[in-house]
């Protein structure tokens, strides 16, 4: 299937695109990476009549300090990341993150905030970034606002994005050198999307501990406090009777590794 026709610009700031989606209204789409977009138009499960491409806005592919911790635009790519090539202020754990999406191919053109605003329960970044704290930063006709990532998700494919507004980047908070962190991913080969996600931070320098629990049937579920094995449970038990007792076991032993390779829990 091919899809529906559609008008195409390709704006050079992030103004322009924000007056062309205003314009637009609901009938127009952001196009980031077009990994996820791409198969939808074809599906035709989106039918725009204005694509905004917004890869050559260059605050968009910015990479700036802020605070202690530091703004990636929504255009930079998994590979980006995944290969260093913005500054490590979490230790690691991005790049180690991106390097677990997909393959190469789709991580060359994917975007962070292509990731982040399709709102796959099972992607990564959406867990990822909802256990180390960052705020989606979301640029709109009436300025700027800020939500935390943890709650950039409505529910699954529905985020807190409105009508003409754009995801200019991500927040990243500075982890401490002593903090310890755990990110696993069960799927049935290396680099498909998730089954379940576990992701585990605890930072005593910065008085942060966080569970995270992804790729359930909604947003990732964030317990805030040390890792204890009996919140994971409370926690799952409110996915209530969407989820199978398989499922449930899945995700406890997801988020029971994570804590083991964060150091947190023994084996
Ligand atoms: C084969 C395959 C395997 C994959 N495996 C994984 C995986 O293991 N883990 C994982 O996390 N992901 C995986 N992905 C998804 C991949 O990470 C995509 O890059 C991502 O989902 C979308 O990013 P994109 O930049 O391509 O966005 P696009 O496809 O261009 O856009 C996706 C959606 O987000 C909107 N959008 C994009 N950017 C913005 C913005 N800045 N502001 C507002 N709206 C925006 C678009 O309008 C569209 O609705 C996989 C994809 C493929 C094709």
């Amino acid at each position: 299937m091919k899809p529906v026709d559609f008008d195409y610009e390709c704006p050079g700031d992030l103004d322009s695109a924000l007056a062309l989606m205003s314009d637009a209204g609901p009938s127009g789409r952001v196009l980031a990476g077009g990994q996820s977009l791409g198969p939808m138009l074809n599906l035709r499960l989106a039918q725009p009549a204005l694509l905004v491409d917004i890869t050559a806005i260059p605050e968009l592919k910015a990479v700036e300090p802020e605070g202690d911790g530091l703004l990636i635009g929504a255009c930079v790519t998994h590979a980006a990341i995944e290969d260093g090539a913005i500054a490590d202020v979490t230790n690691g754990t991005l790049a180690s993150v991106a390097g677990g999406i997909a393959y190469r191919a789709v991580r060359n053109r994917g975007t962070i905030g292509g990731s982040l605003a399709h709102a796959d329960p099972a992607a990564d970044w959406i867990s990822c970034l909802s256990t180390l704290g960052a705020e989606a930063v979301i640029a709109g006709a009436a300025g700027e606002r800020r939500v935390s990532v943890g709650e950039f998700m409505d529910g699954a494919f529905e985020t807190v994005l409105g009508v003409g507004e754009i995801l200019r980047g991500v927040v990243v908070p500075k982890l401490s050198s002593t903090a310890r962190w755990g990110y696993y991913k069960f799927c049935r080969k290396a680099g498909d999307f998730a089954e379940a996600i576990g992701a585990v931070l605890h930072d005593p320098e910065r008085n942060v501990a966080r569970t995270v629990l992804g790729a359930t049937n909604a947003r990732p579920i964030v317990i805030d406090g040390p890792y204890e094995d009996d919140a994971v449970r409370t926690s799952i038990d409110t996915l209530g009777s969407d989820i199978d007792s398989y499922d449930r076991q899945v995700h406890f032993v997801t988020a029971k590794r994570a804590a083991m390779i964060a150091g947190v829990r023994a084996a």
